[in-house]
């Protein structure tokens, strides 16, 4: 087994990658208004923009790929797909959808309500948007060494804060508390994952008041692996019985097929409850599609059926969770300082402590970004003052994040450690020179801040 550490597959098809030259990659930035996210991706040598429908499918998916049936009701591949979630979550009802996102608007519209809090870890972006829409007040309680890009060891950082959680129901009154929406793994502290223990006593603190309980799972096979491999108590259990435990703590549980589905698009919403099914139908008929394919083609159920299986195999897990350490480690050895420990899904690098010496309104992360895609045609996105940054509804002064971190997403199954190599490679440079480089200021952001990262506009100071 020891000798055991290269990728649990090999590779069949491949896609090349084009290289190019600084003075090109200079002039495709400035195109861009040095935002990473208008950079074609034809451009770009190496993506870590995002881990999200980026995943290379298996032999194995791609043959499944042709068994789609394509019937509007009933179809094969649903009850395929179906099955395949059950037995993964053990929760009885599925609603399929096109996108994770359109299962949180499913999940918002029933359980955010306006003016009533809805206690998270750290909230996804889009139900976030969802909920704010409905004047729904969605708070953050992840524990405080989860809370900002320290590399303070913890376990578990993506855990609820249990205190805080009990503090703001007794302060605010039961009747205010909507929903508690547990995120697994938590992305936007650097994919920290979050412990049985605490999903369980979340879980029963929610009921005590009765207070709906929600997993919001893109990444649950990531999280499950980090419970064996760190939990009291869950080494000699197989991943499968852990997910099954994770969502036995929940009434409903939404997912982002686009992650750890191990396919290119799709999502759902799974529940124990009967009436939210029923509702979750009738939404699903009106913006994605009949009850059977919600959005998706038969085929992509089809492939989505088995990468669900695949993403809870042992090999695979721990050849994925390795990669990201891997990476990690490398960067520690130039002395750049990530969060740790590396969570399931990417690389999280601290832009305040990278450059000290750019203050926060001047977007150090941002600013990382733009020298790894100039040095290295790499793509990595900020989660920062930009993506996270907010304002005062009344006085529009900005409000700047705790977290202020470039994240290197890792895709699945798509890069060797070469590529890892490549990206530690420049990032060593670019410390090595980090008192060469100044900021940047931002000159468009369009109406909604909260979405501004997509479409920002920055220029060199
Ligand atoms: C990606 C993601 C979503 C949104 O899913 P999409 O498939 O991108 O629409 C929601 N929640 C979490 C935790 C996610 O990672």
């Amino acid at each position: 087994m020891k000798f055991q550490t290269a990728e649990p597959f090999r590779i069949k098809m491949v896609e090349k990658v084009r290289r190019t030259t600084k003075e090109e990659r200079l002039k495709y930035l400035k195109e861009a208004q040095y935002n990473a996210f208008r950079l074609k991706a034809e451009d770009v040598y190496i993506d870590c923009l995002t881990d999200s429908g980026t995943s290379a499918m298996s032999n194995e998916q791609w043959s499944a790929l042709m068994l789609g049936d394509e019937s509007y009701a009933g179809c094969k591949s649903f009850y395929k797909f179906e099955a395949s979630v059950k037995d993964i979550l053990g929760l009885p009802y599925v609603q399929p959808t096109h996108q994770g996102r359109a299962a949180d608007f499913i999940m918002a519209q029933i359980y955010a309500k306006k003016g009533k809090y809805a206690i998270g870890n750290m909230h996804f972006d889009t139900f976030r948007g969802n909920a704010e829409m409905l004047g729904a007040l969605a708070v953050d309680y992840v524990i405080e060494k989860g809370a900002n890009a320290n590399n303070e060891y913890h376990p578990f950082k993506g855990n609820i804060d249990l205190a805080k959680m009990q503090r703001l129901i007794e302060e605010k009154g039961k009747e205010n508390i909507s929903v508690v929406i547990v995120t697994i793994t938590c992305n936007n502290n650097g994919g920290q994952p979050v412990s049985m223990e605490n999903i369980r006593e979340v879980s029963k603190l929610a009921k005590k008041y009765n207070i709906p309980m929600v997993l919001d799972s893109a990444r649950l096979a990531e999280n499950a692996y980090f419970i064996q491999q760190r939990e009291e108590g869950y080494r000699n259990k197989s991943i499968k019985e852990i997910t099954r435990e994770m969502f036995s703590y929940c009434e409903t549980a939404t997912m982002s097929s686009k992650k750890d589905g191990l396919v290119n698009i799709g999502g759902f919403l799974a529940t124990r409850n009967k009436e939210v099914f029923e509702i979750a139908n009738q939404l699903a008929i009106v913006h994605e599609g009949f009850i059977t394919y919600g959005g998706m083609a038969g085929r992509d159920m089809e492939a989505l059926a088995v990468g669900l299986q695949e993403v809870c195999e042992e090999d695979y897990l721990a050849y994925r969770i390795n990669q990201v350490n891997y990476l990690g480690n490398k960067l520690k050895e130039f002395g750049i300082p990530i969060i740790e420990p590396t969570g399931g899904h990417g690389v999280y690098v601290d832009g305040r402590r990278f450059f000290p010496n750019i203050p926060q309104h001047e977007f150090p992360s941002q600013r990382l970004v733009v020298a790894l895609y100039e040095e290295a045609g790499v793509r990595a996105v900020e989660l920062g003052a930009c993506a996270f940054g907010s304002k005062d509804p009344i006085t529009r002064e900005p409000i700047w994040p705790e977290l202020e971190t470039m994240r290197i997403a890792i895709s699945r199954r798509v890069y060797t450690n070469s590529h890892m190599d490549v990206i530690a490679n420049a990032l060593g440079y670019i410390y090595q020179n980090r008192n060469n480089y100044k900021g940047l200021k931002l000159i468009y952001e369009g109406n909604i801040t909260s979405l501004r990262h997509f479409t920002a506009g920055f220029a060199l100071l």
